[in-house]
């Protein structure tokens, strides 16, 4: 027991004592002094006390009241000033005893005690001995080693002073010779021994009787009665044996009685006592074990939490937890959504079958009286029959009387609650509800984490497919760039020989039907050559974003579309002997659409790749055109939507969670060679263009893709004139530039042969020159054709200067970069006409009569 917690009565003993000594000294001193019998001897007749005993009690009252000075001055110095002090006089009151004690033992004249006595009488030599051991025992107060000895001293002089005191009560001769003492010496010998007991109270038979515990309390309680109601009853048997009542035996009979009853009275407030305080303790320990079982339980839960990461797995686990071992009869977990304001039960513990099919019910928050849970508070119903709402109902119905619906709470908003049930009615104690909502808190923690570490894990799966995509992309533009200069040369080496091949054609009427033929073997071979240079350089150029929207043929895209993949559906399938069988299916007469050609080609690109990667081991790919009907009534004519474009394969299909995912950025089933981004392009080019897409997919029986486009009023355009011969201009001045004689020299001639009048400069400088020239001479040059790819000085460069020198001259730009021709959005600035390589004589025939009709020569 600390100090703090020792109580104030042992205190006030100590120090009422000490005044109450110092008080009768000096009341029997001024009795010795006044001559005053009552103040010496108390009861007349009986012994006195002595002037050397009173000084004693008057120097041990003093002692008695510095000890407290001793333990609880905050001064040093007065500390120890008082226990020297208190020393001091203790040791004298042992001395006088000491002394008396030895006059008496060697006679009455020694002398000895003279030295202290003087001409006093002396005291009785019980009271010396008393004086000694109490004395000795103030010495010894509050040293820790003499403690046994000080409390034997103490209880000895207490027996002393009883036995004393009891003659005065009883008469008789006393119990031990000598031990004649006065009245109140004997009285004030019992208090100091109690008031030195209560000095330290710490230690010994009083640690017991200031103790808390239920052995302090009942020794308070019974004490006193224990000691006064035996000496009381024995005093009573005395008086009324001597007054002649009863005789001795009467007496002793009565006396023994009256003690039977009194101390059977305090057996049993003693035992009714323990009785209680050993239930109260048998009830906290069963409260102590039940705790350690839940801490246990909630040290289990949550090592099993800690294990896991996903919060279907950690919501599983608890409920299976707390109905194994809280246990519970049914759990469950339902999570809440905010904006509907309802719960959607995502768990069900397993050992209620009937309940099972709660699972994926909404419970309103509102209408059952959740609403308490929005704020945090646990909600505890005793009695779920008085609740008329639905879902408590339904707990009733599978056999459950009580229950708890625990918040789970994250940064102070809901976001589900734990609902735990038992069969019995006022089923879950205080410290049930206390557990789970300590479980509830757990709950909350673990589930925010898993949800910060799927998000996480989200992030950084997201970073990795991006830098997987980039990677990709950064390959393809190399590869882009390094096609586009393999097109710009084919090109412009098959140039010549496009030119010549259909000169001769047209000029030399005298060849032979077969020398034809092969000659227009030569040129189709040439076409196809240049036709397959456009698309690849069409596929890799980087363009500017294509912002003005265009009437678009579908059925003519599709068709452009299958050839440009021609390579991936068949020739790099047919390499492992797959088979992919292209099948169109396009719709005559439809409307056309408007839109960017450029995205909605890419976006026919990338279903068509899709397809094919969906059908590993070959199939149909079908690509259907129609027109888009809305579904109306039975009775109405179903009336045109817009136009469909359906991308249908034979191949794998896709499961539940592809088809719900698909669309998703990244979301890829092929590993490292999907990037996940195609659908989300072909989403986002479909949303731009207002229209629709839809998906439908049945595993091992294939895809279909639809895209349905809102359609303009025209109908389809007629195809594009061809490129012809057309016809011969009257001759011009015509100045052409090139770096390259084997192409300068073909072209030439063609333009020569057909009247004009050409002159050539085989670099950007010397065309300028030449041009300027002709200015100087007045004689201005009506077109002039210059290629663009030229050392020091480019085709743009060129242009600037010619349209500087003379703003209305034509310009024409060849190029082997593959520009589609006709394409106004590309055309670059000072250039009238972009003509790609391989040039052919009808396109320069076509150019020089569009501009040499607006010039004059
Ligand atoms: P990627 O082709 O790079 O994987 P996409 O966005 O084009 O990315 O496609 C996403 C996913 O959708 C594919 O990985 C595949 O699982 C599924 N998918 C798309 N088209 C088809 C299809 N025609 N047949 C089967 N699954 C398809
Ligand atoms: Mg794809």
């Amino acid at each position: 027991m600390s100090k703090a917690e020792v109580p104030r009565w042992p205190q006030r003993i100590h120090q009422a004592t000490a005044g109450l000594l110092v008080l009768v000294a000096l009341a029997v001193l001024w009795g010795w002094a006044a001559d005053n019998v009552r103040l010496k001897s108390v009861v007349s007749g009986w012994p006195r006390m002595v002037v050397p005993t009173a000084v004693c009690f008057l120097l041990a009252g003093i002692a008695l009241g510095l000890l407290p000075l001793v333990r609880e001055s905050s001064s040093v110095r007065r500390r120890s000033i008082s226990f020297w002090a208190s020393q001091g006089l203790s040791l004298l009151v042992v001395v006088m005893g000491l002394s008396r004690l030895l006059s008496y033992a060697l006679g009455r004249d020694s002398g000895i005690d003279h030295l202290f006595y003087m001409r006093f009488s002396a005291m009785a030599p019980a009271t010396a001995i008393n004086f000694i051991l109490l004395g000795t025992a103030s010495l010894l107060a509050g040293r820790r080693r003499g403690f046994q000895l000080f409390q034997v001293l103490t209880l000895l002089a207490n027996l002393i002073a009883w036995l004393a005191f009891s003659r005065f009560l009883y008469g008789g001769a006393p119990l031990i010779p000598q031990d004649t003492l006065a009245v109140h010496t004997s009285l004030l010998f019992l208090v100091w021994s109690v008031a030195l007991l209560c000095s330290w109270p710490e230690d010994g038979l009083m640690s017991l009787l200031v103790s808390d515990s239920a052995g302090g309390l009942i020794a308070r309680k019974l004490l006193f009665p224990a000691m006064i109601v035996p000496i009381s009853v024995g005093w009573l048997r005395l008086q009324g044996q001597r007054a002649g009542w009863y005789g001795t035996e009467a007496g002793l009979s009565l006396f023994a009685l009256s003690n039977v009853v009194t101390f059977g009275i305090l057996v049993w407030i003693t035992a009714a006592a323990l009785h209680r305080s050993d239930l109260s303790r048998r009830n906290g320990e069963w409260k102590l074990l039940e705790q350690l079982a839940r801490l246990d339980l909630l040290r289990q839960i949550t090592q099993a939490i800690g294990e896991r990461q996903d919060m279907q797995s950690i919501f599983q686990v608890v409920l299976r937890s707390l109905e194994d071992d809280l246990p519970i009869d049914f759990g469950c977990i339902a999570l809440y959504d905010r904006a509907g304001m309802v719960l959607t039960v995502s768990n069900v513990g397993v050992r209620q079958a009937v309940l099972a099919d709660l699972r994926h019910t909404t419970i309103g928050i509102d209408e059952n009286g959740f609403g308490r849970s929005l704020n945090g508070q646990l909600i505890y119903e005793p009695d779920l029959d008085r609740l008329t709402t639905p879902f408590p109902r339904q707990l009733v119905q599978g056999g459950l009387h009580s229950g708890v619906i625990v918040p789970l709470m994250v940064e102070d908003a809901l976001f589900g609650i734990l609902i735990a049930a038992r069969r019995e009615w006022e089923g879950f104690s205080s410290s049930d509800c206390e557990f789970l909502k300590h479980l509830g808190d757990l709950m909350a923690l673990a589930a925010h984490q898993a949800q910060m570490y799927g998000s996480l894990q989200r992030a950084y799966d997201d970073l990795q497919s991006t830098r997987q995509t980039v990677m990709q992309q950064e390959r393809l533009r190399a590869f882009g760039q390094m096609a586009s200069g393999i097109a710009h040369d084919i090109n412009n080496t098959i140039s010549p020989a496009a030119l010549y091949t259909e000169s001769l054609l047209e000029m030399e009427t005298g060849l032979s039907r077969q020398s034809r033929r092969t000659l227009q073997t030569i040129q189709r071979a040439l076409n196809d050559v240049s036709n397959t240079l456009t698309r690849l350089t069409d596929l890799y150029r980087q363009r500017e974003p294509q912002v003005v929207s265009a009437p678009i043929d579908l059925n003519q895209l599709v068709r452009q579309t299958i050839e440009l993949t021609n390579a991936r559906w068949s020739a790099m399938p047919q390499q492992h002997g797959i088979v992919i069988r292209m099948v169109t299916d396009l719709a005559h007469g439809i409307p056309l659409i408007r839109g960017l050609e450029n995205e909605i080609r890419e976006v026919l690109v990338n279903l068509i790749f899709n397809a094919v990667d969906a059908m590993p081991n070959g199939g149909t790919l079908t690509l259907r055109t129609g027109i888009a009907k809305t579904s109306s009534g039975k009775d109405e004519p179903a009336e045109m939507r817009g136009v469909y474009l359906e991308v249908i394969d034979t191949g794998v299909g896709m499961d539940e969670e592809a088809r719900r995912r698909c669309m998703e950025p990244f979301f890829t089933t092929k590993g490292d060679r999907g990037t996940g981004l195609g659908l989300v392009m072909v989403q986002g080019v479909m949303e731009r263009h207002s229209g629709e897409l839809e998906i439908d997919s049945a595993l091992a029986k294939g895809t279909t893709v639809r895209l349905t486009f809102t359609a303009t009023e025209a109908a389809v355009s007629a195809p594009a004139p061809a490129a012809h011969a057309g016809p011969i201009s009257k001759p011009v001045r015509i100045l052409l530039v090139d770096d390259d004689p084997l192409l300068l020299k073909p072209l030439r001639e063609v333009l020569e042969l057909d009247g004009h009048d050409v002159v050539t400069a085989n670099g950007g400088q010397s065309g300028i020159d030449a041009f300027h020239a002709a200015l100087s001479q007045n004689k201005p040059f009506s077109i002039v054709f210059t290629d663009l790819g030229m050392p020091y000085v480019d085709g743009k460069k060129v242009a600037l200067s010619i349209k500087e020198a003379a703003a209305a001259t034509p310009v024409i730009l060849l190029t082997g970069w593959g520009y589609r021709s006709g394409n106004e959005d590309e055309t670059p600035a000072n250039v009238d006409l972009v003509l790609s390589k391989p040039t052919r004589r009808g396109d320069l025939r076509s150019a020089v009569e569009r501009f040499s009709s607006n010039t004059a020569s």
